[in-house]
């Protein structure tokens, strides 16, 4: 009865055509009681699936690996890469089984699905507070506008996972037009295995950089201009997460989506107080990752997709320029971002750098709120209130030096913004601010509550563990820029407990 609701399978993904060199094929392992624990019906619409079938009993055990299927093989993909800056060889699906290629498009893979031949030595599975963040943020990005890989589902099931502790197991079904990473360019290209190497590009160009085929740009070369492409997408990704404080902790080559997606969800963390030199991931000693670190190693990262592009492209020069444009688009992207949180447009064209309202308004402000430990995403939203209800450029700051040390700095930086603001429409201005400037981010503290919850630790008592909570903070992930007056407390300051919850790569 339920089989029209289920996912259509292609016979044939576009991945799985590379061939046996870039996968094997296997089972997922299948999992003790499978339970649901969270489902997003806008991952299914977005991906032309009924909302209805994830109500399913079919869904929940094809969604655990408990399914067996037929009509299209699941596969564990092979990639390599640079983790921490060194080249860590191969590496690959460890715990992540590609069911296959819906007819509409979109991979479908079990995260935490049993082990694979990349599983080195891991058990193949994922913890159940480690899969609630990948499943809330990988929503939460999406409805930020923020390019990501999506979440259709959270199943649980009783089945034990050692990790520090003893822990239990779950799994994300998690979405993408495609889930290749820059790793996998790096695989074939530190093996030169060339023919290989081209077969993915093509692949990938064909299918999602199409208009790479045809750009005079580079001389006329597909490769350097998927490059640059690529390079654009990804400056353009991390103009985002700067700009919303979202670190994303483990910026491997492995962890680098070749659409320009957030992927691998770890331990990241959207900011608290502004701290630019934040290191979300507990076993990241170096603070190679740390926030304001991550444009930079985007770079890097591309660097390494450069060299892997290398054999194909042909031309060191050309590689060099598509890696290029970088450096133009992160600052301008980032800038565009910023300034829209302001409520202010773009500097016009041939603004001298040290007159640009980055330089006179951001730059100033971001030290600010360094300077005074102020929450980000609470002085954006105040902000957003403070020029919505503004009469004639006359803004009441107070809400904003109540939640400012150094009140002087703070009316200093005022009184230019007002200046600024005066010279635009402030209702234009207040209505940019509403849609740039969330209200709830998914911040550890929240993250770590609904997972207490879900894991039955709740005030000490150990009990049966309740998944609603993961189910009413992801509607309201989903909605962050409305109010949500019955959640109004998920929007405050984090408590101070907040301060000694430890994410480590552990998951
Ligand atoms: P990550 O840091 O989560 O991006 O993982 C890096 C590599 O380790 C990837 O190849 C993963 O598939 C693999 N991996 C991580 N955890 C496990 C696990 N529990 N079992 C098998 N492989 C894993
Ligand atoms: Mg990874």
């Amino acid at each position: 009865m339920n089989e029209s609701l289920a996912p259509q399978w292609r016979k044939l993904g576009h991945f799985e055509a590379l061939g046996p060199a870039f996968f094997t094929y296997l089972q997922p392992t299948p999992v003790p009681a499978a339970h649901w624990i969270a489902t997003s019906a806008s991952t299914a619409q977005w991906m032309g699936l009924n909302p209805e079938w994830l109500q399913t009993s079919d869904a929940l055990q094809m969604l655990s690996g408990n399914a067996a299927t037929d009509g299209h093989k699941p596969l564990a993909s092979v990639y390599s890469g640079h983790q921490f800056g060194v080249w860590a060889g191969q590496l690959g699906d460890g715990r992540a089984i590609m069911l296959g290629e819906t007819e509409q498009g979109f991979e479908v893979q079990l995260k935490g699905a049993g082990r694979t031949p990349y599983s080195r030595g891991g058990d193949g599975r994922a913890v159940l507070r480690s899969s609630i963040r990948e499943f809330l943020c990988s929503e939460a990005m999406a409805a930020l506008g923020i390019p990501t890989t999506r979440a259709l589902a959270l199943t649980g099931s009783p089945l034990s996972v050692a990790r520090e502790t003893m822990e239990t197991a779950a799994i994300v079904t998690r979405v993408a037009p495609s889930f290749v990473r820059f790793g996998h360019f790096e695989h074939f290209a530190a093996r030169d295995m060339k023919s290989e190497l081209k077969a993915l590009a093509d692949m990938v160009i064909d299918q999602h950089y199409p208009e790479c085929r045809t750009a005079a740009a580079l001389e006329g070369n597909a490769y350097a201009n998927f490059l640059q492409a690529v390079s654009e997408r990804t400056a353009r990704l991390l103009a985002q997460w700067q700009a919303v404080g979202f670190c994303h902790g483990v910026m491997n080559t492995d962890n680098m989506s070749i659409l320009g997606l957030t992927i691998d969800y770890g331990p990241f963390q959207f900011l608290d107080a502004f701290d630019p030199g934040h290191i979300c991931n507990h076993s990241d000693n170096q603070g190679r990752y740390a926030f304001n670190r991550q444009p930079q190693v985007a770079y890097w990262n591309l660097y390494c997709l450069g060299q892997a592009l290398l054999p194909l492209i042909g031309d060191e020069e050309l590689t060099i320029a598509a890696l290029e444009s970088y450096k133009t688009v992160f600052p301008a992207a980032y800038a565009t971002q910023m300034l829209r949180k302001l409520g202010l447009p773009d500097d016009a064209a041939g603004t001298a750098p040290e007159q640009s309202r980055f330089a006179l308004l951001v730059n100033p402000l971001l030290q600010l709120l360094a300077d005074n430990k102020v929450d980000y995403t609470i002085f954006f939203t105040r902000l957003t209130q403070a020029v919505q209800q503004a009469h004639n450029a006359n803004i009441n700051f107070e809400p904003l030096r109540d939640i400012i040390l150094d009140r002087a700095a703070f009316d200093a930086w005022a009184l230019t913004y007002s200046e600024h603001l005066t010279q635009t429409d402030q209702r234009l201005a207040a209505d940019l601010m509403q849609k740039s400037n969330p209200r709830f981010v998914l911040r550890n503290h929240l993250g770590e509550t609904v997972i207490r919850a879900a894991q039955g630790k709740v005030q000490g008592q150990e009990q049966g563990g309740d998944f609603a909570p993961v189910q009413q903070l992801l509607a309201v992930l989903q909605a962050p820029y409305d109010s949500h007056p019955a959640h109004a407390d998920w929007a405050d300051f984090p408590p101070d407990w907040a301060t000694s919850i430890e994410i480590s790569c552990s998951s």
